[in-house]
């Protein structure tokens, strides 16, 4: 018997959605395709409740599982083989893949597709069980099965597998609309973007930067992060805005504590206009309720004013620790730690003020040409663009 492999790529959230369902669909296809499009021929089919990818010829069904199991939108997937769905074909493709295995305890989950297949999933359970009892020494656990063996029956054939991985849940980026995100060299605002593109956006980058005041360490540090955080929706745009002019006109005019919120609006009114520019919807920034100063609610507030888009703040209620481990899971964290001046250190005084009232501020900013400093961020901003895989870029160029 000659062993054929198959991902099957199962989801959940999806199914909830049901006048979405085909949107969440193609979006989550089209992402299939574009993951594994670099790792080698990978036919990808629709079918009963789960997409398929037909590895044949592939040469590393692992890779292609693993790219998938970073897919939103993925509950699980499995490298799975294909039997016709008879009972002894059945058997025949365990017998097969039990070779040279050994657990001390298992279980069999089938699962059928369509329920006309003249036996149920326990009565499938209980032959295949018995099967597997008859070629290992074993013992069935229902609870704590050291290897679980999936048995799934779809109309045409039946697919086995012994391995599942976890995928990451959530919606497939596309679903949502764009966000832009105000991306810093922080730990938190890369969580914050991987956060929205969770729930299905696509998301824009904006990164201010300082040179020539400040070295152009955080621009490089964006651009690495925009490069991890492209693995999980293919595509990026990353705009650079040059802030230091714009601060060192702030600076001539606004008091020291008082520059952290002139500055964080300022960001605002730039990134909005760039965002309008893409077509998102929505801000995203990194913040967290009273991490720093800038991020009492008072703040929070000055800071929402200068908008009209909404601002969101995925991060609003975690806590330090919490972003901390994420950063670390999805590979941002060590860039993030890398040493380097934030641009907001730039004639910033340490202890910024976490009270101000709206009309202070608009006595500030009433110093100010901001319709200038913002057409100026707009204007100056450079793009960068990225793509996963990456040897997709180099196809196309
Ligand atoms: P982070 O870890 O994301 O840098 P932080 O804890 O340093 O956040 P702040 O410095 O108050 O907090 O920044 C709050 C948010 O403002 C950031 O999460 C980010 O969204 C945005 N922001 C701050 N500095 C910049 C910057 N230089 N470029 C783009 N966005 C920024
Ligand atoms: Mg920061």
């Amino acid at each position: 018997m000659r062993l054929r492999p198959v991902l099957v790529v199962h989801y959940h959230e999806i199914s909830l959605k049901r006048g979405n369902r085909p949107l969440f669909l193609r979006h989550l296809r089209r992402n299939v395709e574009r993951a594994l499009s670099d790792t080698g021929p990978a036919a990808v089919e629709q079918l009963s409740g789960r997409i398929l990818v037909d590895l044949e010829g592939h040469g590393a069904p692992e890779a292609a599982r693993d790219r998938v199991a970073q897919i939103f939108g993925v509950a699980s997937v499995t490298i799975a083989y294909r039997t016709p769905s008879t009972l002894d074909g059945m058997k025949a493709l365990l017998d097969r893949l039990l070779e040279g295995r050994s657990f001390a305890s298992f279980r069999i989950t089938a699962r059928r597709a369509f329920k006309t297949y003249p036996m149920t999933s326990v009565e499938l359970n209980r032959a295949l069980g018995a099967f597997v009892l008859e070629r290992v020494p074993t013992r069935v656990d229902l609870e704590h099965a050291e290897q679980e063996i999936h048995v799934e029956v779809l109309p045409a054939e039946t697919y086995i597998s012994l391995d599942r991985v976890e995928g990451p849940g959530g919606l497939p980026v596309g679903t949502a609309g764009t966000v832009a995100t105000l991306l810093s060299g922080g730990i938190d605002s890369p969580v914050a973007a991987w956060r929205m593109m969770k729930r299905g956006c696509r998301v824009i980058f904006v990164h201010f930067h300082s040179v020539p005041y400040l070295p152009a360490t955080s621009q490089a540090k964006a651009r690495a992060l925009v490069e991890r955080l492209t693995a999980w929706q293919y595509a990026s745009r990353l705009h650079q805005v040059a802030f230091g002019e714009i601060q060192r006109e702030v600076v001539l005019s606004v008091p020291p504590p008082l520059r952290v919120v002139v500055y964080r609006r300022l960001m605002i009114r730039i990134a909005e206009e760039l965002a309008r520019r893409s077509g998102a919807l929505a801000l995203a920034t990194g913040e967290s309720l009273g991490q720093v100063a800038s991020q009492t609610l008072e703040n929070i507030a000055r800071i929402d004013e200068a908008a009209t888009l909404p601002v969101l703040r995925p991060l609003i209620g975690m806590d330090k620790l919490e972003i901390t481990a994420q950063a670390q899971r999805i590979g941002t964290f060590d860039i993030s730690i890398e040493p380097d001046a934030d641009c907001c250190t730039l004639f910033t005084p340490r202890h910024p003020a976490t009270r101000m009232e709206a009309e202070a501020v608009a006595a500030l900013e009433a110093r100010l040409d901001l319709e200038r400093l913002v057409t100026q961020g707009v204007e100056g901003a450079r793009l960068e663009t990225f793509e996963f895989p990456a040897a997709a870029v180099a196809s196309r160029s």
